[in-house]
């Protein structure tokens, strides 16, 4: 996670400054000249579990080209600011040519290691997976030989 040292707003250098916040006392990462505070907020990140309906319900993962080998996830998909998620969504699937029949919300799952918030969806898809520029492979899984990724429960991986 990479530290804040300047304030976005006015370009100085940011202090840990305390002061008095809803819950009390807080020392944060704060502006001394323009008041700006960092508050730290994690990252929303969408992601899916991708189930391929065309291919007796396997799973479809992928890696990331920063990814080491053999590190497969689920699919994820940006979420720009002043845009709803679907639209993250159908960008996503329209870069890797899936057609996606349903799309369902499994939950939401705090990811505090990377202080991100993950929001979870199903998604029943079809079609042939033309990889995009970030993805280095993509490989199917049975569901059952997918396994959670050891100290979070919420996430999947190959
Ligand atoms: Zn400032």
């Amino acid at each position: 996670m990479s530290e804040y040292r300047y304030c976005p707003g006015c370009a100085s250098p940011l202090a840990s400054i305390e002061q008095i916040e809803d819950g009390g006392p807080k020392t944060r990462l704060r502006c001394a000249v323009c008041g700006f505070t960092h508050w730290n907020n994690p990252t929303p990140v969408l992601a899916a579990v991708v189930e391929c309906t065309d291919r007796d319900g396997m799973l479809l993962l992928a890696r990331n080209v920063a990814w080491p080998a053999g590190a497969s996830r689920w699919i994820t998909a940006s979420w720009r600011p002043a845009r709803r998620p679907k639209e993250g969504w159908r960008a996503r699937w329209r870069r890797n040519a899936l057609t996606v029949d349903a799309l369902s919300l499994i939950g939401v799952y705090d990811f505090q290691r990377l202080n991100q918030v993950i929001i979870a969806y199903h998604a029943a898809a079809h079609g042939e997976v033309r990889l995009s520029p970030e993805l280095a492979e993509y490989r199917l899984f049975k569901p059952q030989d997918v396994k959670c990724w050891a100290g979070w429960n919420g996430l999947c991986v190959g």
